[in-house]
């Protein structure tokens, strides 16, 4: 393995959901090394311009490309004009989420669908789009982000647990069929709880639920679930990421990487 840093430098990687938690922490590691930042996310412009500023790289500055991927389209458009505007996408980081959190014979079917289409048909969408250039340039990383409820459930989560295991069976499925491409790859991330706004509304949820302080929530509620008593760092993920994204990623695929602290272990 090489001393330094992989570089990335004048790889195209296209990340959904970088405007804010984990995937704008992606962003930013993917940008330090060298990689030309395309990223999409629900956001206005002032904080556009921002990330704009944050992901800007050697290989060029960053591009948005707005996209709302509960719609089919927009995931297939969001590689289509990422190619007709930079030429290719070599890295595509499918990281978007959105959760909701209650019972599931009062689950509201509006947020199942949103949920199934954001975490999941999203992934199917852009996948589809990005393997033709990937496979006829003889490069491509595929990262999805999708969770310990990837591999275990927990109750409330209905949605989202099917959604990530969904991810999970959709990505061993794309590995299978791009195993024998020259350096193509497709992974997924199942990250333990990280400290996200995705995760305080949770908090706040809990909280008010069961007439709790957030803090009493996330050391009974949300750690209990973590052998190790801390969030994963976005830092932590960021640098699997790169690591999956580069030429010592290669041999990575189908991989359902755990990073939670042993959650999923017991
Ligand atoms: P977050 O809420 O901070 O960020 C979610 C991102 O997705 C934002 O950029 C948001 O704008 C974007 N997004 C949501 N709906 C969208 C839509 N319809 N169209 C386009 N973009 C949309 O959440 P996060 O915690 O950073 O989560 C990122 C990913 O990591 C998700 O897939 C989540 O399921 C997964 N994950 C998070 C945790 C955690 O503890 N935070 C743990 C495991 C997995």
């Amino acid at each position: 393995m090489a001393d330094t840093p992989q570089s990335l430098e004048n790889k195209v990687a296209l990340i959904t959901g970088a405007t804010s938690g984990i995937g704008e922490m992606l962003a930013v590691e993917l940008a330090r090394r060298g990689a030309h930042i395309v990223y999409t996310g629900l956001a206005n412009s002032t904080q556009i311009d921002a990330l704009n500023t944050k992901f800007a790289s050697s290989s060029g500055p960053a591009l948005f490309i707005p996209a709302d991927l509960s719609a089919p389209g927009d995931a297939t458009a969001l590689v289509t004009t990422t190619e007709a505007k930079l030429g290719r996408v070599d890295i595509l980081v499918n990281n978007a989420g959105v959760q909701h959190v209650e019972a599931v014979d009062s689950f509201p079917t509006d947020k199942w669908d949103l949920i199934m289409a954001v975490n999941l048909s999203a992934v199917f969408h852009a996948t589809r789009a990005a393997l033709p250039g990937m496979k006829s340039r003889g490069f491509g990383r595929i990262i999805n982000i999708a969770s310990a409820h990837g591999l275990v459930a927990s109750p409330f989560k209905s949605a989202y647990v099917a959604s990530k295991h969904g991810v999970v069976g959709f990505t061993k499925a794309v590995a299978l069929e791009i195993a024998a491409e020259a350096n193509l790859t497709c992974n997924a991330i199942c990250p333990g709880y990280v400290k996200t706004p995705l995760v305080d509304g949770q908090i706040k949820d809990q909280a008010a639920a069961h007439n709790m302080t957030e803090d009493q929530v996330v050391s009974d509620i949300i750690l209990a679930a973590q052998p190790n008593k801390r969030f994963v760092e976005a830092h932590e993920l960021a640098a699997l990421v790169a690591l999956l994204s580069g030429d010592d990623g290669r041999s990575f695929n189908g991989a359902a990487l755990s990073i939670d602290g042993g959650w999923t272990a017991r």
